[in-house]
């Protein structure tokens, strides 16, 4: 068998979206689940500390050396793999491009995914954090995935219910499932498609068009979040960089006291979703910078790069970030992008 074609060294930037200037001690670009294998059953290299790396779209490297193996999943493919009485099953390989290949849905016909458009990173991370968007989650058109399993060297499959899913949440996130490596994510994707026009923003984009397409609401998707967030390859960030915080009702309704303003959404629990975005605006800090690190002038939730700034750079604006947040509304911010 031939060595594992390990990489030393090597720059990281153009991998991870913030542009962050860091370097992997170990890296092998895997484009064969073959290679995880190999890499499991090597006693020396299974017991290095792992990063499974996407495109970097929800990771801050926080360190200018990473002392990990990255392991950059390259698996390509995407294909229309069977059918249920409801569904359409389609499936892609991890390291497909996510926006690809939510376009590839739309052009073979089949709506469901077009809420998701645009969103940065692989087919293999979307379940890792559930993505969401515009009132949609992976969870909803989830079928199942495929895993490889470091610990026992074995490839699984898993049920919506084996990634426990939750807001901005799943197994892959928590211990238990930090020996998982995503290889494929298997859609159902509905034969009876209605559109998803909850969120108010995306309903507006549509006005006038009484039956709007798959095709369309994925284009009204695009241009809204075209307007609202910054492009990656212009400007280095990771999305919002924070979640969106739950409280108790109590809390909630104690700041609408001083906070008639507070943008908050009633949960199904009856606890209640804090929008992490006007926190931070209220607490002055939109459009303002620490260092080369900035917060995004149209969205307050978003951090960016302001060119040549370090992990460290970012990571201090977000924990003043905190702790202002944390001062004024008694609200702990908690980071959506991986830190490493
Ligand atoms: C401009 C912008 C807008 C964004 N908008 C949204 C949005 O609307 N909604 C949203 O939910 N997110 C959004 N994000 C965040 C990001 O796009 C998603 O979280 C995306 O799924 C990350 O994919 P990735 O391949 O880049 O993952 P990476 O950043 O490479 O990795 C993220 C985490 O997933 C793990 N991981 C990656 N691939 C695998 C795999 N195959 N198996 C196991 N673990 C894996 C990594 O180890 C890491 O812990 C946005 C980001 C940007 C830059």
């Amino acid at each position: 068998m031939l060595a594992l074609p390990i990489a030393h060294d090597i720059a990281l930037q153009q991998f991870n979206t913030f542009g962050i200037p860091a370097r992997a001690r170990r890296y092998l670009r895997v484009e064969d689940p073959a290679q995880l294998a190999q890499l499991a059953a090597d006693p020396a290299l299974a017991a290095l500390p792992r990063l499974v790396l996407g495109g970097g779209s929800n990771l801050l490297i926080t360190h200018d050396e990473v002392d990990l193996l990255v392991l950059h999943m390259a698996l390509a493919g995407k294909e229309i793999v069977g059918e249920t009485p409801d569904a359409i099953l389609v499936r892609a390989q991890a390291g497909e491009n996510w926006h690809g290949f939510v376009q590839w849905t739309l052009e073979q016909g089949l709506g469901g995914l077009e809420n998701l458009s645009l969103i940065p990173g692989t087919v293999g991370a979307s379940p890792i954090q559930n993505i969401g968007a515009y009132g949609a989650e992976t969870k909803d058109l989830f079928h199942s995935l495929t895993a490889f399993d470091f610990a026992g060297g074995t490839t699984r499959t898993m049920d919506a219910a084996a990634c426990r899913f939750a807001y901005r949440d799943s197994i892959f996130k928590h211990e238990e499932g930090r020996q998982l490596a995503v290889l494929d994510v298997t859609f159902a994707l509905p034969r009876a498609w209605a559109p998803n026009l909850r969120y108010a923003e995306l309903a507006r984009e549509l006005e006038g068009i009484a039956e709007p397409t798959p095709r369309q609401v994925a284009d009204a998707v695009i241009a809204v979040r075209r307007r609202k967030l910054p492009d990656p390859a212009e400007i280095g960030n990771a999305g919002s960089f924070f979640k969106n915080p739950v409280v108790s009702s109590e809390h909630c309704a104690q700041l609408l006291q001083s906070w008639p303003n507070l943008v908050h959404h009633l949960q199904p629990d009856g606890s209640e979703k804090l929008a992490a975005g006007w926190l931070i605006d209220q607490c002055g800090w939109k459009g303002k910078a620490l260092g080369r690190a900035g917060v995004y002038p149209k969205q307050a939730l978003v951090l960016v790069n302001n060119g040549g700034a370090s992990g460290a750079e970012v990571l201090a604006l977000a924990r003043a970030i905190q702790a202002d947040v944390q001062a004024r509304f008694g609200v702990l911010l908690e980071p959506e992008p991986v830190m490493v």
